[in-house]
């Protein structure tokens, strides 16, 4: 089916906006809402990550000189070293429908890794989403009309998906 022409089902459809024809992603664990990056956007969560204080040479584990970070940390109120968190800058989805990590920046100060799920708050869109920050997966429709596990997805899915495109075109 659509796999091959990259067309969408019919209700594969942005339940905030209405758009058609873009990727779409779904809380982690339902079905529904599917939303759009650009809703995604507007309604992104707060998240924090621990930054890296310095950055050294080191050796892997098979032997090869690596990178290691050691994370920033400062002493809470019992004298204890913690780890610190700063807050992420805000994003936008990219063409492979993924964000900044919460990794933080590597040695030269580019974002460590990229992450295809998003965080999102939902409270305005569905009473069932009420924590504020529900984890968003790609949505990507079975032959069935179902939806594949995040974790099962067939490869020709996920290239079905990635070449959907991230934000609407006019
Ligand atoms: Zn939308």
């Amino acid at each position: 089916m659509l796999y091959n022409d990259g067309s969408t089902p019919e209700n594969y459809k942005c339940a905030i906006c209405g758009d058609t024809g873009v990727k779409l992603w779904r809380p982690y664990m339902d079905d529904s809402p599917l939303i759009c990056a650009s809703c995604a956007e507007e309604r992104q969560s707060a998240r924090t990550y621990n930054p890296i204080e310095k950055w050294g040479k080191g050796t892997s584990l098979n032997g090869e000189t690596c990178w290691i970070g050691t994370f920033l940390r400062k002493s809470d109120e019992n004298g204890n070293m913690v780890m610190v968190n700063f807050p992420m800058p805000r994003w936008t989805v990219n063409e492979e429908g993924c964000i900044p990590s919460s990794d933080g920046f590597g040695p030269e100060g580019e974002w460590l890794s990229n992450t295809d799920q998003l965080s999102v708050d939902l409270v305005d869109v569905s009473e069932s989403y009420s924590s504020g920050s529900i984890s968003m997966v790609p949505a990507v429709p079975t032959e069935d009309g179902e939806m594949w596990g995040y974790t099962s997805v067939p490869e020709e899915g996920c290239v079905w998906w990635k070449k959907l495109p991230t934000h609407r075109t006019e």
